[in-house]
């Protein structure tokens, strides 16, 4: 039997429902578009509070940037054609004010034509989105102030620009956004100030990992303030507005700005929700369940507004991320037209940010994660190139896995590099979801020719060194370890390491790896022994030397001296 066969098809059906959809853009398009190839007779009605409807927010910073040179084409679907393919009501500038679940209406505010009305629906989809955190400091509604979402905030922050060139920026927030807009305002031949409440950059990266993207950051000069909090502004009147002079930091420090972008996070849109009775979660968005259904079964929510099932940790959580909107609000459509869909897939928070020449990306459980998850996790750090060493171009990548010891299953990835992170972290999503072990990853039969992989790709030797460690062949020792009561041995060459000396271990001996099996005898079998390389892999092969050579207490410094000056916040004396 087809799978078309085993639907009820509703456009056979007498029934024309009434679709009623909040929000118009990733998830609400996605949800009413899906509801119209599922049920050609429902009427669909879409109501969006601003002028545009399915835009790309995503894309907005590269048009503030100049990257994206047209505005046009940030608009994915134009009311008319919403209207003429998918025979969708497309209400824009209409603001859903309150829902009536007791007679299945809604109010809705006309802001063009004015005054209000009430629109009956069958199924009601909310897809809300989420509104940018604005801080409670005075001068936020000031002329240089700005927070990015939607088109009209785009337009604001191009047109200032465009009007008063602008020499300095702030960013406050070093979140994807703020570091978008960080390399944006770089290209636009502004000095950039990155101010971050946290000690780290991209929190849902690692600390160690996020170092390399702050390094890449200094390298392009930008002004970085971690562990600085926006105290406020300090204001001056100009054109007839208060205008930013100085952003004013909690240590104290004043930033001198033309322009300034708070990109603190967001807060989903549930008022409406909430003033109507729908169970909201433990992390604030709207409960739903599989099927995108709020705890009234006639009413659907999807996207940013909501909390979706997080695939490792088994929690409720929010994922303001473009993919999960589009899918989520394509399922609550299908259902909402159809009463059945697939289930939502539980989401792993796949992300991925470039900044100028480095591309970090994460997936599934990160420390802060895994730490809530309990269990015993195990972790480790490869780097290797993105493909052949010897065909030209090549750019090093540093993974990170974490994985259960006892039965390999991955739980979470972060890659910081350049060329090829995109690929290597959507197979690790694709493994994760599928609940792969890092022995799947040594298994993994991918594509490979010079110019786009290795015969051993970064993955394998992921899941290879998970492997080792798994099968008694190596144990590791994590980068930020207490090296001061073990025997040290460092593997390197001497120049590599006067380029990156050994944090805290000035007691490291130094037997260049060629020269190990004839230098045993300077070492004491007898100690526990950490051996140690650039990245990890020549202390590998030096460990299982030593393995071999009756040491019993061998361990190999995982991610190597460079993921230990990154653990223990010592930058390299020259990247
Ligand atoms: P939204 O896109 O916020 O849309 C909700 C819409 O509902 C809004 O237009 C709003 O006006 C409307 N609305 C709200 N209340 C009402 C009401 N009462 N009545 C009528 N209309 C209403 N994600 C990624 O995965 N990758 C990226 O690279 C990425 N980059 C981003 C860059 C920027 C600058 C921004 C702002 C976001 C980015 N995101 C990215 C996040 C992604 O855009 C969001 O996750 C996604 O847009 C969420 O879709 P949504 O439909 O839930 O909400």
């Amino acid at each position: 039997m087809t799978a078309a066969a085993a639907r009820p098809s509703p456009a056979d059906s007498e029934h024309r429902p009434t679709i009623v959809i909040v929000g118009a853009v990733a998830a609400g398009a996605s949800a009413a578009t899906r509801a119209r190839r599922m049920n050609e007779q429902a009427r669909i009605i879409l109501f969006e509070k601003d002028e545009h409807v399915s835009f790309a927010n995503c894309g907005l910073p590269y048009y503030i940037g100049g990257e994206i040179e047209q505005r046009d084409k940030l608009l994915v679907a134009k009311p008319r054609m919403l209207r003429e393919r998918f025979n969708l009501e497309v209400r824009t500038r209409c603001e859903v004010t309150a829902i009536d679940r007791a007679h299945r209406r809604v109010t809705v505010r006309d802001h063009q034509g004015g005054g209000t009305f009430t629109q009956p629906y069958d199924k009601l989809i909310l897809a809300p989105g989420a509104a940018p955190i604005v801080p409670p400091v005075k001068g936020m509604d000031a002329a240089n102030v700005f927070t990015l979402r939607n088109l009209q905030d785009t337009d604001r922050i191009k047109d200032f620009i465009a009007r008063r060139p602008a020499g300095r920026a702030v960013v406050v927030g070093a979140g994807f956004i703020g570091l978008e807009m960080v390399e944006m305002f770089l290209r636009l031949k502004m000095r950039v100030s990155l101010v971050e409440l946290q000690t780290q950059v991209l929190p849902p990266l690692d600390v160690e990992m996020a170092r390399m993207v702050e390094r890449e950051l200094r390298r392009h000069e930008v002004d970085l303030r971690l562990g600085s909090g926006l105290q406020g502004f300090e204001l001056e009147r100009a054109d007839g507005r208060d205008t930013v002079s100085h952003v004013v930091l909690d240590d104290g420090s004043r930033l001198a700005a033309d322009v300034v972008i708070v990109g603190i996070g967001v807060r989903p849109n549930t008022q409406l929700a909430a003033e109507a009775g729908l169970r909201l979660g433990e992390s604030g968005g709207i409960r739903v369940n599989e099927f995108l259904q709020t705890s009234d079964p006639d009413i659907y929510a999807a996207g940013d507004a909501v909390e979706y099932t997080h695939a490792v940790a088994d929690l409720h959580m929010r994922v303001p991320l473009a993919g999960p909107a589009n899918r989520s609000g394509r399922l609550a459509g299908e259902h909402a037209a159809t009463g059945r869909c697939a289930p939502m897939p539980p989401v792993l928070g796949t992300a991925i940010v470039r900044v100028f020449d480095t591309v970090a990306a994460v997936t599934g459980c990160n420390e802060r994660c895994v730490a809530r998850l309990g269990g015993t996790v195990q972790r480790l750090y490869i780097t290797a190139n993105h493909h052949a060493g010897y065909y030209p171009g090549a750019q090093s990548m540093t993974l990170k896995l974490l994985y259960r010891p006892d039965d390999g299953k991955l739980l979470g990835a972060q890659i910081v590099g350049g060329e090829g992170v995109d690929k290597r972290i959507d197979v690790l999503a694709t493994l994760i979801h599928l609940g792969g072990t890092v022995q799947d990853l040594t298994e993994l039969d991918l594509a490979y020719a010079p110019p786009f992989g290795s015969a051993k790709d970064p993955l394998h030797m992921a899941g290879f060194a998970a492997a080792n460690e798994r099968d008694g062949l190596v144990q590791f020792v994590q980068p930020g370890v207490d090296l001061s009561t073990t025997q040290v041995v460092d593997m390197r060459t001497a120049a590599e390491m006067a380029k990156q000396p050994l944090v805290d271990a000035p007691h490291a001996l130094h037997i260049p790896i060629d020269e190990l099996r004839r230098r045993l005898g300077e070492l004491d079998p007898g100690r526990p022994t950490v051996t140690v390389c650039a990245s990890g892999l020549r202390s590998y092969i030096g460990a299982r030397i030593l393995m071999q050579h009756g040491f019993r207490n061998v361990a190999d410094l995982t991610g190597g001296a460079a993921m230990r000056a990154h653990a223990t916040n010592h930058e390299p004396t020259r990247t």
